[in-house]
């Protein structure tokens, strides 16, 4: 459980702007998403993502895996 799962040089190469509009929001997420998994995509950003097909495809690989 202890295991880092923040990728510090994406974070520091990819800061999300401090007054950052929705598509920059979206762009963001995309490629945080694709790597690293330090923390969950909001539900609304994924849902606007999958609906554009911009969904990275391990992402949507695990969603479809899930068994809940
Ligand atoms: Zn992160």
């Amino acid at each position: 459980m202890s295991r880092s799962i923040l990728n510090r040089e994406w974070h520091a190469a990819n800061r999300m702007p401090a007054n950052a509009t929705h598509e920059q929001r979206l762009a963001w997420h995309a490629g945080h998403a694709a790597n690293c998994a330090c923390r969950e995509m909001p539900a609304a950003i994924r849902a606007e993502l999958e609906r554009r097909g911009m969904m990275p495809e391990k992402l949507a690989t695990r969603h479809a895996d899930s068994r809940d």
